[in-house]
């Protein structure tokens, strides 16, 4: 590859500032890290900051400076979401006023009882744009594709979604909308990430789709779960990266993602353990199951 072909592979890292980077967060950036260096791919970072008053204070600061301690290392530019409000804005007026998109002024309450999937009541409506939460209509379609590691998935976006929500009545944008957006205008080839979000996925294959842009190939790492099941995060006990325990978190967070590792890495520095998971990088052994138990990790 010449310095000025296009890369055929490029990645990305995209953590929400609503907390610190946790163990499962680093198995999903060192997975996506190796997985684009060890074909000599971009890297890229995004910063999901979508939701203001979910952010945690220092929180932004707090990701990037682990990241660096961690060795990572991403090409050009930090883009956070806040920056393409915009982008975000122009693509959905379009889908509204082309009829794909509709304004929902439904309560909470309205909705209670339908298990999350919307029943469709302001469908036809005709409510206006502003001050109303917009809702993506959804085919009466199964989307499927197949996941690098968890191989085939499937959902009926009708009966297991329903129209989904593209901007919140309070006019924040949705996480489902901005991702489709910012993955394709920064040329992410693929996504590799949280099992969480695997079924996030037919709602994105199903956007891309009907903005005719291209379909990345996704990789779904197991999500760490604490031993009720829960995913790890703020509200259960996950403490922060620190950078004291960079080297033994990096070593865990390989084997985690079933790589093999050398016992003389014990002292090596963060950027050299990534190098040598670089050098070694197997996709292939990645353990092929949604979740692991953070107890039960060696
Ligand atoms: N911002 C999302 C998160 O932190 C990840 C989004 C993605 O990788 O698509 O869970
Ligand atoms: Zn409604």
């Amino acid at each position: 590859m010449t310095a000025c072909s296009t890369p055929a592979y490029t990645g990305r890292f995209a953590p929400t500032p609503s907390g610190h980077l946790h163990f499962g967060s680093l198995v999903a950036a060192l997975a996506s890290y190796l997985d684009a260096r060890s074909v000599g791919g971009r890297w890229l970072l995004r910063m999901e900051d979508l939701d203001p008053p979910r952010e945690m204070p220092g929180a932004q600061a707090a990701i990037l400076d682990a990241l660096e301690r961690y060795g990572f290392e991403w090409d050009g530019e930090l883009v956070r979401q806040s920056d393409r409000h915009d982008a975000y804005a122009h693509v959905l007026d379009r889908l509204f006023s082309q009829g794909l998109a509709y304004a929902c002024t439904c309560s909470r309450k309205q909705l209670e009882g339908y298990n999350g999937i919307y029943p469709g009541f302001c469908r036809n409506a005709g409510h206006s744009i502003e001050n109303a939460a917009i809702r993506l209509r959804v085919p009466e379609l199964q989307y499927a594709f197949k996941d690098r590691v968890q191989e085939e998935f499937r959902q009926h976006l009708g009966r297991e979604v329903g129209d989904f929500v593209i901007r919140r009545r309070d006019g924040l944008y949705a996480y489902q909308l901005a991702v489709v957006l910012d993955d394709a205008w920064q040329g992410v080839t693929d996504i590799v990430r949280g099992a969480d979000l695997l079924d996030s996925t037919p709602r994105q294959l199903y956007m891309q789709e009907l903005l005719g842009l291209s379909q990345p190939r996704y990789l779904h790492v197991p999500l760490i779960v604490q031993p009720d099941g829960h995913k790890l995060g703020k509200s259960y006990r996950s403490p922060p990266l620190t950078a004291d325990q960079a080297t033994p978190l990096l070593l865990r967070a390989l084997r985690t993602l079933g790589q093999k590792t050398d016992a003389g890495l014990e002292h090596a520095s963060p950027r050299e353990i990534l190098n040598w998971g670089i050098q070694h990088w197997n996709a292939d052994l990645i353990p092929r199951t949604l979740t692991l138990a953070e107890a039960q990790l060696r």
